[in-house]
């Protein structure tokens, strides 16, 4: 590959403005967990499709494969570069507008830059919603959602991000341009190809635009805290929230006792609404009557759950503020949990009625390979997926204990999962991190079909190579 050539073809195409080549390029080559640290050839930020499909193109012609990159909030390391020097980071950061809302349609057209944030607040300022949210969402993009077809806290009502897209924009590996932003909801015209794109994680193509589903804004919101003695009981407590609320139960988190701790620890200025508990519940239930509605079924949901002993104690927000500090405590989980050190992250995906048997199980069998572990085990219940995440013993340096036990750690956890028939990767894709676990643990027919599909798109293995397959 001629580098300096390239790096003059990208100048030309997009202005020297727009090609990163020297300087500090930390924000695009070191991922969210510090975990991957990559070296790009270039970063480039086309401002349009036509400018993303002649980066292809240029990329293609000189030999260099691309790394697309949204908010680089990925947990998996995904969309940093590899270490060799030679990729070039495409970031759709500047790709950030909003082309189209249709109310009647309950449709919004955005690019793939868009933050999510921002996107929540234009469907909000066409008095609509756009459900899907998480952690992140301040940094991460509708692309990169897309991509790794990120779930959040309110798939239990509205779905994944699969679930919320109607039609995407794509730039092939060739540099072509896929016009595929029907805000359809019924479409059996062939092959599903944005279904295909998403949660590709930029291997088969770049997203560059998407229509993506709204809905109508709930009259209120109420959150709730509850506490539970055990998972069997978070997960009655989760049944008797479906029955009585329906879809208006719009979220159902868990939250380990250590978990809670951590945000005490590193946290102390987030005021705590209950006593520390073995599991806290965080739910959510909205309702298109009104708040005193909302209240009353909350309540009476609640009062009968203490009274046949499934919670312990609950708290009802009294008021939005409120609810938002009950979620900060949920939130701030991932982050309280890298402010005590490096872990071993599974974000795995059971059989709701499974999730009580599988911890007892497994928290049993990790204690006695690794005594003194501490499990930061909290997550999206409603859609039985857990953040199972493994910290080093108190006062044990997280990096030498990862060094020494995090493959055997994986090892015991992803079999534990697999005899419970579950998924080692629930909403945060493969990426980097678990590329190894998908070559050891999909069928041989469904990796010899991935294969394919990858063959097909992208023979030249341009797009972000390495990662997924
Ligand atoms: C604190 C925190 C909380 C989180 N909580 C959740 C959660 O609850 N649920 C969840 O699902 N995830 C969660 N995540 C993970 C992360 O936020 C999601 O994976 C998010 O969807 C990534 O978006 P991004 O724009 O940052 O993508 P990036 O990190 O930039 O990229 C992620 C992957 O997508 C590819 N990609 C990015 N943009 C495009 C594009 N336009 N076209 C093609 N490929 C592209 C990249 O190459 C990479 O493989 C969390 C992360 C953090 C840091």
């Amino acid at each position: 590959m001629n580098a300096a050539a390239l790096l003059e073809a990208l100048r030309a195409a997009l202005g020297a403005g727009q090609v990163l080549h020297e300087g500090d390029l930390t924000a695009y080559e070191l991922d969210w967990r510090k975990r991957w640290r990559g070296k790009a050839l270039a970063v480039v930020r086309p401002g349009s499709t036509a400018e993303v499909a002649e980066v292809v193109r240029l990329c293609a012609a000189h030999g260099a494969s691309i790394v697309p990159q949204g908010g680089n909030t990925g947990l998996v390391g995904g969309g940093v570069p590899d270490t060799s020097g030679t990729q070039v980071v495409l970031s759709l950061s500047r790709m950030n507008r909003v082309r189209a809302v249709d109310a009647a349609n309950l449709t919004i057209t955005v690019e793939a830059g868009c933050v999510l944030q921002a996107l929540q607040q234009h469907a909000a300022e066409a008095g609509l919603l756009f459900p899907l949210s998480l952690a992140a969402e301040g940094s991460a993009t509708i692309g990169g959602n897309l991509a790794t077809n990120a779930g959040g806290t309110q798939v239990l009502r509205y779905g994944n991000a699969r679930e919320l897209c109607l039609g995407l924009e794509v730039v092939t590996a060739q540099g072509e341009v896929w016009h595929g932003l029907a805000g359809l909801r019924k479409d059996n015209t062939g092959y599903d190809l944005r279904d295909l794109f998403i949660g590709s994680e930029g291997t088969l193509g770049i997203i560059t635009a998407a229509t993506l589903k709204l809905y109508p804004r709930p009259a209120a919101t109420v959150t709730a805290l509850a506490s539970c003695d055990s998972l069997a009981q978070c997960v009655a407590l989760l049944g008797r929230a479906q029955a009585r609320l329906g879809s208006g139960l719009t979220g159902f988190e868990v939250m380990g006792r250590f978990a809670l701790d951590l945000v005490r620890q590193h946290f102390p200025q987030l005021p705590q609404a209950l006593a520390p508990a073995p599991w806290t519940v965080l739910l959510e239930h909205a309702d298109a009557e009104g708040e005193q509605q909302a209240r009353l079924r909350f309540e009476s949901l609640l009062e009968a759950a203490l009274e046949a002993g499934v919670i312990n104690d609950a708290v009802v927000a009294e008021s939005l503020a409120q609810s938002a500090t009950l979620w900060q405590l949920r939130e701030s989980i991932p982050m309280a949990q890298s402010e005590e050190g490096l872990n071993v992250k599974h974000d795995i995906a059971l059989a709701v009625s499974d999730i009580p048997a599988f911890c007892e199980r497994t928290d049993a069998a990790l204690q006695a390979s690794f005594p003194g572990v501490r499990l930061v085990n909290f997550g999206h219940l409603g859609d039985g997926n857990l953040h199972y995440n493994v910290q080093a013993p108190a006062g044990t340096p997280p990096d030498a204990f990862l060094a020494q036990h995090e493959a055997a750690i994986n090892h015991l956890v992803y079999d534990a999962v697999a005899a419970f028939g579950g998924s080692f990767s629930a909403e945060h894709g493969i990426g980097a991190l678990k590329r190894d676990e998908l070559a050891e643990r999909k069928s041989a027919v469904a990796l010899g079909l991935m294969r394919a599909i990858k063959q097909a798109l992208d023979p030249q293995n341009r797009l972000n190579p390495g990662r997924v397959l």
